[in-house]
C-alpha cells in the first residue's frame, strides 16, 4: 500500500493531553447505531489515511450531534495532525514577535510563517476529469495531493451549507476555514456577520473573521466564498480603545471608532437582532460610499460581555506603502490589521537587512503597514462617525 508510507509517525505529544469523550456518548444512540459510532471511532483512532471521507462526515456528525461543534473541530485537528496534513511541530516553529506601543496601549505582534512561505493554494493536479472550480471546493477532496485532506459538513445560518477544514498552514493553533458547498463567490454583506455570529455561538470561544471580497483590499481567495476561524484568538485589535468623541454607548449597544493604525468600528450588544442590524448597516452604508471599492475585514467574538464585532474599513487604494514592501508585497488581511502581521521569510540580497528591521523596528513596521491600508485617516473620522451615528439610530428605531 502506497498510502502506508505517508502514514502518520506514532501518537503526538499534543494528543496524549486530548479529553476523549466517555462512554456516554452512545447513551443517545440506538444499539444498532452505538455499535456503528463504536466502529467509526475505532477507525478514527487508528489515523490511517484509509479512513474514507464518507467514514470520517459520519463519525463526526455522531460526535457533533452529541457533544457541538467544538468537539468535531477538536477531533479534525487531531486527525490531520496525525496523519502529516500539517505540522504541529512548524506551527511551534513559528518566529513570533510582540511589540507594546506606548502611543495607543496595544501590544502589536508579527509572526514569520516558516511552514507557509510562499504558499499560494492552486488546485490539485490531476488527470481527473471533473474541473476544479478552485483551490477550496469541495470537490479537491479525494484528489492527488490531498489524500489526507478530510472536512465537516454542517450547516449554518438557516440552512447554508458549509464544510469546515484545517487551514494546511495554520497561523495558530486551531485555525480552520470554514467555506460554501456551494461555488459562490466571495462576499462581504450582512450575511457575512450572520454567518459568523452563528458559527461563533456553535463554535463558543472562537473567532470568527472574515477576509473581503475586493482585491487588494484585505481579500484572500476570491473566487469562493469562505471565512477563517480560529479558536481562542486574540486580536491585538480587541484591546484598542475607543475614541470617545466617537463613540455611542446606550444601554443596549456601544459602538466607537478606535485608536488603532487602520480606521476600525467596534459593535458590541448583548441583543442580537440589534446587533445584527447596526452591524448590517454599517457594512452597507460603508460599501454605498465608494461601490466596488469599499469593503470590510471583520472579526466576530462572543462572551459573556455579548457580541462584539471589529469592522475594520477596506478600500483598495489604500495598500501597503513602497518602502515596507521588502518585508511584505502580498495583500494584507484580516490578522494583519488587526494587528498581527504575517511575514514571509526574508531572503536575497537585503535579506540581513529585513531580518534586522523586523527585529529591531518590528513596531514601526507593522503599524505602518496597517496604517498604510487605512482607506479613512483620523482627521475625517468625523464624517465616519456620522454615518456610524445614523446607522445606530435606525437600528435603534427597529
Ligand atoms: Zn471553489
Amino acid at each position: 500500500m502506497v498510502l502506508q508510507k505517508t502514514m502518520p509517525s506514532p501518537i503526538p505529544p499534543h494528543r496524549r493531553n486530548f479529553q476523549r469523550g466517555p462512554e456516554e456518548s452512545h447513551l443517545l444512540l440506538d444499539g444498532r447505531s452505538a455499535i456503528a459510532a463504536t466502529t467509526l471511532r475505532r477507525e478514527f483512532e487508528r489515523f490511517d489515511l484509509r479512513m474514507s471521507q464518507a467514514a470520517m462526515q459520519e463519525y463526526l456528525r455522531c460526535e457533533y450531534e452529541q457533544h457541538g461543534l467544538n468537539r468535531v473541530l477538536d477531533l479534525l485537528w487531531e486527525w490531520e495532525a496525525c496523519v502529516g496534513y500539517f505540522s504541529p511541530a512548524r506551527l511551534q516553529q513559528n518566529r513570533r514577535y510582540s511589540y507594546e506601543d506606548a502611543e495607543t496601549g496595544v501590544t502589536f505582534r508579527a509572526q514569520i510563517n516558516f511552514a507557509r512561505n510562499k504558499y499560494s493554494p492552486t488546485p490539485a493536479t490531476s488527470s481527473a476529469t471533473r474541473a476544479l472550480h478552485c483551490a477550496i471546493c469541495y470537490d479537491n477532496l479525494d484528489l492527488p495531493g490531498k489524500e489526507n485532506l478530510r472536512v465537516f459538513k454542517f450547516t449554518l445560518n438557516q440552512g447554508r451549507e458549509y464544510f469546515v477544514q484545517v487551514t494546511p498552514f495554520p497561523l495558530f493553533e486551531k485555525h480552520f476555514v470554514v467555506i460554501t458547498m456551494e461555488t459562490l463567490p466571495m462576499q462581504m454583506s450582512r450575511q457575512s456577520l450572520e454567518d459568523l455570529l452563528c458559527f461563533v455561538e456553535l463554535a463558543p470561544g472562537y473567532t470568527g473573521c472574515s477576509n473581503s471580497d475586493v482585491e487588494w483590499a484585505g481579500a484572500s481567495i476570491l473566487a469562493h466564498h469562505h471565512y477563517q476561524v480560529f479558536e481562542g484568538l486574540d486580536l491585538p485589535i480587541m484591546h484598542a480603545c475607543v475614541l470617545p468623541e466617537y463613540s455611542i454607548a446606550e444601554e443596549s449597544l456601544s459602538v466607537g471608532l478606535l485608536h488603532f493604525p487602520i480606521a476600525c468600528c467596534r459593535v458590541t450588544s448583548r441583543q442580537r437582532a440589534l446587533f445584527l442590524s447596526v452591524c448590517g448597516k454599517m457594512i452597507e452604508r460603508w460599501k454605498q460610499l465608494e461601490p466596488g471599492k469599499n469593503t470590510c475585514n471583520l472579526v466576530v467574538t462572543q462572551n459573556e460581555a455579548g457580541y462584539c464585532c471589529h469592522i475594520l474599513f477596506r478600500n483598495p487604494a489604500f495598500r501597503t506603502a513602497q518602502e515596507l514592501l521588502a518585508i511584505k508585497s502580498e495583500g494584507v488581511g484580516v490578522v494583519e490589521v488587526a494587528g498581527e502581521g504575517i511575514y514571509p521569510v526574508p531572503e536575497g540580497d537585503n535579506a540581513a537587512a529585513i531580518w534586522a528591521k523586523i527585529e529591531h523596528e518590528g513596531l514601526n513596521v507593522i503599524k505602518s503597514i496597517i496604517a498604510s491600508n487605512n482607506p479613512v485617516p483620523q482627521k475625517d473620522f468625523g464624517k465616519l462617525f456620522e454615518m456610524m451615528r445614523t446607522v445606530v439610530e435606525e437600528g435603534a428605531a427597529l
